[in-house]
C-alpha cells in the first residue's frame, strides 16, 4: 500500500481527497468516532462554502463521498499497534495478527475533549452541552451559559460567549484560575462573567434540553453547599486529549501528547529527536494544540497528502 490514512475527521478526509487524486490509492481507517469531533456539535456554520450552515453528519458524509469518488477506500477499524522503525511501515488494525504494510502514513486521529464523567452530560449532548464555544456559542445569543474549567481555553470560551450571551458563569473547581494572567484579568474584568470558584458540577437538569445545573460549593468541607443555577448552555473546557498514544514509541510528542512536527509542515519528528521520521505525516488536531478548527485541520490534511506524494516520488 502506498498511503494509509488514520482518522475520519476533516483532516483525514481532505488528505484522502488529495491522495486519491494523486493516484496514491489511499486506504482510510475511520477510527472510534467516524466523522471525528465535529459530529458531536450541533451545526457547523464556520466552515467556508456552507452559507446556510450544515449538519455535521451531512458535512462529514459529503467529505467521505468526495474522497470515495476519487478512489479512497474507507474502512472501519481502529489502529491498535504500529511499527514505524521498518520500511514499509507496519500498522495493526483491531489487534489483528497480520499488519498492513504501507509506504506512508498520515496520522489524522484528532483530539478528544475531556468530559467530566457525569451522567447528564451524555443525556444532553447536543441539547445544551458542548465542548466548543466557537462552534456552538452562536446558538446561545442573549441566553445564559456556563463554562467549566479554569485554564486558558475556559477563559477564551467564556470571553467568546460573553460577547454573545446575556450572562456567563465560569465553574472553577479550585479557588483560583490556572489561565495566564492576561486572560484571568480579562475574565475578571468582564461584567457579564461570574466566576464560581471552588464549585463542581453534580448534574445538569432540564426537560429535553439543559435548563440548569446542580453545583456543589467546597465539596467535602464543613461549609459544603449545594447550589442550583439556571442556564441554557453548558460548555466543557477542561482540556483536550490528543489521540496519539498508539504512536508514542516512534513519534515525538510534546508534554500534552500532541505530535511534534516541523513547524508549519505535517512532517513528523522522530521520538526523542528533532529529526524527521520519513514517510510519517500528521494532520489536524492530533498535531495542533493551538487552533483546533475544522478548516485548519482540512488545510493540514491537504499538506500531508502533498508531502506524502512528494516522499513517495523519492523512493
Ligand atoms: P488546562 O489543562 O490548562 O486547564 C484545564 C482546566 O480544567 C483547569 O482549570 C482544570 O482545573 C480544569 N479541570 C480539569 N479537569 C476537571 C474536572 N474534572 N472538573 C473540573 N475542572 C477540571 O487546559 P486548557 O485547554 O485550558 O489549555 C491547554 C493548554 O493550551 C494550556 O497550556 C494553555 O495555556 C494553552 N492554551 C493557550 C491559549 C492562549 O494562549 N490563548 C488558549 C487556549 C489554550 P485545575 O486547575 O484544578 O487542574
Amino acid at each position: 500500500m502506498k498511503c494509509l490514512i488514520i482518522g475520519s475527521g476533516p483532516a483525514g478526509y481532505t488528505a484522502a481527497i488529495y491522495a486519491s487524486r494523486a493516484n496514491l490509492s489511499p486506504v482510510l481507517y475511520e477510527g472510534l468516532q467516524p466523522g471525528g469531533q465535529l459530529t458531536v456539535t450541533t451545526e457547523v456554520e464556520n466552515f467556508p462554502g456552507y452559507p446556510d450552515g450544515v449538519e455535521p453528519y451531512q458535512m462529514m458524509d459529503d467529505l467521505r463521498r468526495q474522497a470515495e469518488r476519487f478512489g479512497t477506500e474507507v474502512r472501519s477499524g481502529v489502529v491498535t499497534k504500529v511499527d514505524f522503525s521498518v520500511s514499509p511501515k507496519r500498522v495493526w488494525i483491531d489487534d489483528a495478527t497480520e499488519p498492513i504494510e504501507t509506504d506512508t502514513v498520515i496520522i489524522a486521529t484528532g483530539a478528544s475533549a475531556k468530559w467530566l464523567g457525569i451522567k447528564s452530560e451524555n443525556t444532553y449532548r447536543g441539547m445544551g452541552v458542548s465542548a466548543c464555544a466557537t462552534c456552538d456559542g452562536f446558538f446561545y445569543r442573549k441566553k445564559v451559559t456556563a463554562v467549566v474549567g479554569g485554564g486558558d481555553t475556559a477563559c477564551e470560551e467564556a470571553l467568546y460567549l460573553a460577547g454573545l450571551c446575556s450572562k456567563v458563569y465560569m465553574i472553577v473547581r479550585k479557588p483560583y484560575l490556572r489561565a495566564s494572567q492576561i486572560m484571568q484579568q480579562r475574565v475578571l474584568n468582564n461584567p457579564k462573567i461570574e466566576v464560581l470558584f471552588e464549585h463542581n458540577t453534580l448534574e445538569l437538569t432540564g426537560e429535553g434540553r439543559v435548563q440548569g445545573a446542580d453545583l456543589v460549593f467546597r465539596k467535602g468541607e464543613p461549609d459544603e453547599q449545594i447550589r442550583h443555577i439556571e442556564i441554557d448552555g453548558f460548555f466543557l473546557a477542561i482540556g483536550h486529549q490528543p489521540n496519539s498514544k498508539v504512536f508514542k514509541d516512534y513519534v515525538s510528542l510534546d508534554e500534552e501528547g500532541y505530535i511534534r512536527t516541523i513547524p508549519c509542515t505535517p512532517k513528523v519528528l522522530k521520538s526523542g529527536t528533532d529529526e524527521v521520521l520519513p514517510g510519517i505525516f500528521a494532520a489536524g488536531d492530533v498535531a495542533d494544540p493551538h487552533y483546533r478548527q475544522a478548516v485548519v485541520a482540512a488545510g493540514s490534511g491537504c499538506q500531508a497528502a502533498i508531502e506524502a506524494d512528494r516522499y513517495l516520488q523519492t523512493l
